[in-house]
Formats: structure tokens, C-alpha cells, sequence
């Protein structure tokens, strides 16, 4: 046997995620895949708790999907690494930073559903990182299944040019296999065989037009955007080798969305979908070379997906796992990782080893000797790595841009039940935060409670059953609360003299600080350019971190302050007596002097709803939602029923679910998401 060129083997992988709303079908499509391709020997369902994907027991229970775990199969002699992304909104950074590291995408669609709410959000993140995809149209068994409507939607919806590969051969009860478009070919999978037999027939009759029409269609689109197919289309015919040349650069530059269809539930349709991945979805070497920055002057630079580059890897997830302990997920861009080997974390100036290389196949573990440019896989031993880092060679440093995620909306207090689960619980909560970064804990500085800040109640929810069975903690939660911010309305100037003695020892600082209000979402901004003669350079960072403890805690409530610009004005100091403590403690007490004076206000999430009603209901959703302050951004209308965009205070939206569900006798649904932060009119956030 020879060994392939590099190059080769870089085109033989695919990256893909699988993206979706909640309960198209995400992790029951996943796990017909891992079948087909042999990595499974017993197919799990969602709905009996046994998926392979969904293997934490909260989600085995609940019947969702938290994790990203990655998964490696090979289809074809081809290397497909799979990342199954939650679909719902509380999780959307397990979203965003999955499409970060990803090639292509895989959209599920609910052939009944269509393009609902989540997946036009999902579809969005995914055009910002310009993913190529393909779609699915999954549940085509299901009664009121409409390939045709899905197309529609795909169109209208989400603005793309979808073209059919496969077509359904009868829909709902009569659905009995799939259409090849290209091939003008019916095939039928044997359930006996949970699909893996698949038989080829002639087209039925019923369904020759429609067939034709798709090839033609097919053909057309091609036709419009590549020369070769238009003269071969007026010439000697498209053969399928150009046909399918064409169609790999539509998809690639999506221009073109190839659609295909089936049912995994029925084990229906799985195998053109997997055909599609490989030959039209991107290999590490169709993607740009990825860029970062050198860390010394932040000069842009590029590295090419080689083995023969210098190493630039990115850790996107951290989770903790029972045998290995702390995992790094990375995605390797160029170069290769090696067991054994050093690592550098620009981030922290550090060099961290390699102590094991695993690839994962759900909750089983494949151990390597080498990670290559283009794969993800997972690295054991680092202590230090943090979602988001670059992990790169020592001697040709380079930090590839941060993943960003949202600020959390929502908080809950949780306390031990007794001194010893105390302990177990800091820890716990720290291990959760390491790999979770939407996930944020503090200490009420009045109560001395812990508090756990999160993306929604969901969110909160499930983190504290995790805290119960995976790290045996008693704890009581309280009630959700929102998790306000703080801000200045107005500019003002504050001061502070610290001259006190500390243990006999006289302590000397003077601060004065300007602050005003920043744009609202950029966070606060620190200008320290004071003059060294006013304050020594050797306090300067005293004086910073003074500054940062004065923005943790606000004015009004125990708040955070954000969107806030500080400028240091003027300071003093004592050739003696001046310390670092005195400056931090003047520094911080001076913002706290100047925020005061500002016009301090308080800051309340917004989220974004979107609400699926019937006609006869929408009065009631609107009258509700003025109820809640809710602002009404557009009111439309999806598959007879009409659609409401909102935008609604997160501290008006508890047990909104349930609410709507009584409105509207439980036939409206909703998704939202965090939207922004605003000003809070009156009291709001001041109960808190
Ligand atoms: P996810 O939330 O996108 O991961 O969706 P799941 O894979 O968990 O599926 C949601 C529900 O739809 C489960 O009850 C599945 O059994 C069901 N389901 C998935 N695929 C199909 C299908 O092709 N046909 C039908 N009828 N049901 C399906
Ligand atoms: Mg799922």
C-alpha cells in the first residue's frame, strides 16, 4: 500500500455540523449515519433515551441535545467529522462556536415544520461564517409532510436557491423511498435491513414528470451559473462527472442549496444524503487559509491547511470526561499535534503538553499518535487551555480570532445543603464554568450566596441537575431572577483621597476619574494616559485594577456596570507613603464617586420572540405580549398561521410558555432569544 499525498488525504475529510430547529430530527439523522457507516451495530432513538449522540442522562431524559459531541465516521474512504449542535435557543454559543470550526453544514428540515423560527437563526449564523450547506428534508412519513412547501420555504425564507438531488416517491402515509434526480432512478430501502439494502427501479409512472421536471431544473440552475454546463446543456448533453463538478462550486460559494430528502425515522433516504456530503460539501482544502495575528505586534497572518505548516489549533470546547478528565476539543488548522509534544497558548505565554490525543466517537474514545492538519479531536493534559484559545508552535506563534459568545441574562442563587457539599460545589461550578463559557458564577457580596448566571432558565436548569448527578452536590436553587447590568446616563467627575494607616504603616493616594457613556454593547472603555509625574508608572496598574473592581459591582444594585468610558484626570502621590494598595482602593472608590454623580441606570435584557398562532387567537398574543411591555416588530404569516416578531423584557417573560399555551389552547408555539440590553423605565431591576 502506498501512502497518500498530503494533500490527498487533506481532500478526503469533511468537517460537517448538522444544524437544525429543535425536533427536525437532528440527533435521529446523526445516528442513522453513524449506522449506515457502520459505527453503531444498534440503532438508538431519541424518544426510548438510547441515542448514542445524546449521552448525558439529562439529555437522554429530556430528549435534547446539550453537548456537541464530535463523532468521526467514513463514508465512501472518506473521513466525515460530525458535530451534533443543540437546536434550542439556550444554547445557541454551543451553536456559534461549532459553525466557527466547521467546513460545511448539513441543514435538517421538518418536512411538516418547514423553516421554523430556530433554523432561520441557525441558517443566519451559519451565512455569517459562510458555511456551505446542503438541506435534508427529513419526516417526509409524517402526515401534512410537503417536499414542494419546504422548497417554498428554503426560497422565501431563508433567501436561498435550492435545487432537489432526490425527490420524495410519494409523501406521508404513501412515502415509500426516494428519487434520484441525476440518475433517474427510484430507490426503495428494506426496513428488514434497517436500509442498508437499498433496491434501484425504474421511475413509476406517477412520478416520471416530476422527475424530469427536477432534472431540468437541475440542469438550468447549473446551466445560469457555469459556461461548460451551458454549452454542454446546447450541445452533446451534461454528463453527470461535469454535472456534479458544477454543482460542488454552486455549493461551495452557495450559490446553489442542493436538497434531499428521506426519513430517519424510517431509515429512508440516508445514503444520497452521505453521497451528497462527500462529493459537494468542502474539505479542509476548499476552505480559505485560516487568520490570525502574531501575537508580538499583531501583524495579520495565514496558515494553509498543511501538515508542513507551523502548528495553529483551536480549542472550541472544554467538557470533563469521567475516565480522561479534562478535554480540549480543537479543531487543527495547520501543522499536526503529537502526542507528547508541546504546545504554545498565546493567550497565556505558555507552553502546555500533549499528553494524549483522542478521537471520539460519541461517548467511546479512539487513542492517536498524531492529530493532522484539517481534523478535530480532542487533547488530553492540558490544564490551562480555555474555550476559545489558539494552540500553536512555540517558534512561529499565532492567535487566531476569539469565538465570541453573549453576556448571560439570567441568574439564580443556589446554596449548599451542608458545609462539606460547600466545598464540592465551588469545585463543581468551576469544573461547569471551564466548559461552559455562557456560564458564569459570582458571590453576592451582601448575602455571601453563590449565584449561577446562564442564557435562560433552561440553561440554569439543567446545570444544576448536573451539579446533582454528575458531582453529587446537594444544593437548593432559588427562583430565577434577571440578571440586570448597570450603566451611567449622564458625564460627571469623581474623587477619592485614601490617606489612612494600615497597620502603622501611613497609606497615600489621590484619584480623580471622569466617566460618560459608552455606545450601548461595547462594554466599558479605560483611558489611563495619565501623565507619570501625577502618577507613577509603578502604580498605574494598581490604579486599573481599582478601576475594574469599581465597574463589578454598580451603584444602584449590585450590578455589573457596562457601557461606560473611564478616563483617569488627575492623581497624586507620596514619594513614601504611597502603595499599590491605596492607589487601587482611590481608584476604585473614585468611580464609584463619579458613577454615582452620572445619572447611574439599570440595564434589563431584551429577548427576541418569535410566535406562531392561529388567526383567531392573534389578538389575545398581541394584547398579552402589550401587557409585557413587548415592542411588535412585524406581524406576518407562515403556513396559515400568522407569525409574530417581538421584542420583550426577559423580566416579563417568566412562565410565558405556559401562558401562551392557555391563550391559545396550546396551539401557538414560540422560540426567543437574547436580543440586547436597554435602559429598565421606573423601578424595573431596582426589587432586585
Ligand atoms: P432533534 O431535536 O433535531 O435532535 O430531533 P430528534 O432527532 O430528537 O427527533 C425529534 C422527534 O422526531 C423524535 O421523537 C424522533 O423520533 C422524531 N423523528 C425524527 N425523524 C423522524 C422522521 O423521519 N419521521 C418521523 N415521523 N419522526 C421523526
Ligand atoms: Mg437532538
Amino acid at each position: 500500500m502506498t501512502t497518500p499525498s498530503p494533500d490527498a488525504r487533506l481532500a478526503r475529510i469533511r468537517n460537517i455540523g448538522i444544524i437544525a430547529h429543535i425536533d427536525a430530527g437532528k440527533t435521529t439523522t446523526t445516528e442513522r449515519i453513524l449506522f449506515c457507516t457502520g459505527r453503531v451495530h444498534k440503532i438508538g432513538e431519541v424518544h426510548d433515551g438510547t441515542a448514542v449522540m445524546d449521552w448525558m442522562p439529562q439529555e437522554q431524559e429530556r430528549g435534547i441535545t446539550i453537548t456537541s459531541a464530535a463523532t468521526t465516521c467514513f463514508w465512501r474512504d472518506r473521513q466525515i467529522n460530525i458535530i451534533d449542535t443543540p437546536g434550542h435557543v439556550d444554547f445557541t454559543a454551543e451553536v456559534e462556536r461549532s459553525l466557527r470550526v466547521l467546513d460545511g453544514a448539513v441543514g435538517v428540515f421538518c418536512a411538516v415544520g418547514g423553516v421554523q423560527p430556530q433554523s432561520e437563526t441557525v441558517w443566519r449564523q451559519a451565512n455569517r461564517y459562510r458555511v456551505p450547506r446542503v438541506a435534508f428534508v427529513n419526516k417526509m412519513d409524517r402526515t401534512g409532510a410537503s417536499f414542494s412547501r419546504v422548497l417554498d420555504d428554503l426560497r422565501e425564507k431563508l433567501g436561498a436557491h435550492p435545487v432537489a438531488l432526490t425527490i420524495p416517491w410519494g409523501e406521508g402515509d404513501a412515502f415509500l423511498g426516494v428519487i434520484d434526480v441525476v440518475r433517474q432512478k427510484a430507490l426503495s430501502f428494506d426496513p428488514a435491513t434497517r436500509g442498508t439494502k437499498i433496491t434501484e427501479s425504474g421511475i413509476p409512472a406517477e412520478f416520471a414528470d416530476a422527475a424530469q421536471l427536477a432534472r431540468e431544473e437541475l440542469l438550468e440552475a447549473l446551466a445560469e451559473n457555469d459556461e461548460e454546463v451551458l454549452s454542454a446543456y446546447y450541445g452533446d448533453g451534461v454528463s453527470d462527472a461535469l454535472l456534479f463538478k458544477a454543482l460542488r462550486a454552486a455549493t461551495l460559494s452557495s450559490t446553489l442549496l442542493p436538497v434531499l430528502c428521506g426519513s430517519s425515522l424510517r431509515d429512508t433516504g440516508i445514503q444520497p444524503l452521505l453521497d451528497a456530503v462527500v462529493d459537494l460539501l468542502p474539505s479542509p482544502l476548499d476552505v480559505p487559509p485560516v487568520e490570525g495575528v502574531r501575537p508580538k505586534d499583531n501583524e495579520p497572518q495565514t496558515r494553509r491547511a498543511s501538515d508542513d505548516e507551523p502548528l495553529a489549533a483551536l480549542a472550541f470546547k472544554i467538557a470533563t470526561d469521567p475516565f480522561v478528565g479534562r478535554l480540549v476539543f480543537v479543531r487543527v488548522y495547520s501543522g499536526a499535534l503529537r502526542k507528547g509534544a508541546n504546545v504554545w497558548n498565546p493567550r497565556l505565554a505558555k507552553r502546555e503538553r500533549v499528553l494524549r490525543l483522542i478521537r471520539l466517537h460519541a461517548n467511546q474514545q479512539e487513542e492517536l499518535a498524531e492529530l493532522h492538519s484539517g481534523e478535530i479531536g480532542a487533547i488530553a493534559g492540558l490544564k490551562a487551555a480555555a474555550t476559545g484559545d489558539t494552540l500553536c508552535a512555540e517558534q512561529k506563534p499565532i492567535a487566531l480570532g476569539r469565538i465570541t459568545f453573549p453576556d448571560p441574562v439570567i441568574s439564580m442563587a443556589v446554596e449548599p445543603k451542608t458545609q462539606a457539599d460547600k466545598e464540592k460545589m465551588l469545585s463543581a461550578l468551576a469544573a461547569l464554568q471551564d466548559e461552559d463559557p455562557t456560564f458564569v458564577t459570582s458571590v453576592d457580596p451582601e448575602t455571601g450566596q453563590t449565584i449561577m448566571k446562564g442564557m435562560g432558565e433552561l440553561h440554569l436548569d439543567i446545570l444544576r441537575d448536573r451539579l446533582l448527578r454528575e458531582f453529587k452536590v446537594q444544593a437548593r436553587a432559588g427562583r430565577p431572577q434577571v440578571a440586570y447590568r448597570e450603566t451611567v446616563t449622564a458625564t460627571a467627575e469623581g474623587e477619592n483621597l485614601f490617606e489612612r494607616e494600615i497597620a502603622g504603616k501611613p497609606q497615600y493616594a489621590y484619584v480623580k476619574v471622569r466617566v460618560e457613556k459608552n455606545a450601548r454593547g461595547a462594554g466599558n472603555a479605560l483611558d489611563l494616559r495619565i501623565s507619570p509625574d501625577l502618577i507613577p508608572r509603578d502604580f498605574q496598574p494598581a490604579v486599573e485594577e481599582g478601576l475594574r473592581d469599581g465597574l463589578s459591582t454598580g451603584v444602584k444594585g449590585n450590578f455589573p456596570l457596562t457601557d461606560v468610558k473611564v478616563t483617569v484626570t488627575d492623581g497624586r502621590f507620596h514619594p513614601v507613603d504611597s502603595t499599590e494598595i491605596a492607589f487601587r482602593t482611590a481608584a476604585s472608590l473614585a468611580l464609584r464617586d463619579a458613577a454615582e454623580k452620572a445619572s447611574p441606570a439599570f440595564l434589563e435584557p431584551l429577548m427576541r420572540l418569535e410566535i406562531e398562532t392561529p388567526e383567531e387567537h392573534l389578538g389575545d398574543v398581541l394584547g398579552d405580549l402589550n401587557g409585557r411591555r413587548g415592542q411588535i416588530k412585524d406581524i406576518g404569516e407562515r403556513h396559515g398561521m400568522r407569525l409574530v416578531e417581538a421584542e420583550v423584557p426577559l423580566k416579563e417573560l417568566f412562565g410565558y410558555a405556559t401562558t401562551l399555551r392557555s391563550l391559545t389552547r396550546g396551539r401557538a408555539g414560540c422560540s426567543m432569544e437574547p436580543s440586547r440590553f436597554e435602559i429598565a423605565p421606573g423601578d424595573v431591576g431596582a426589587e432586585s
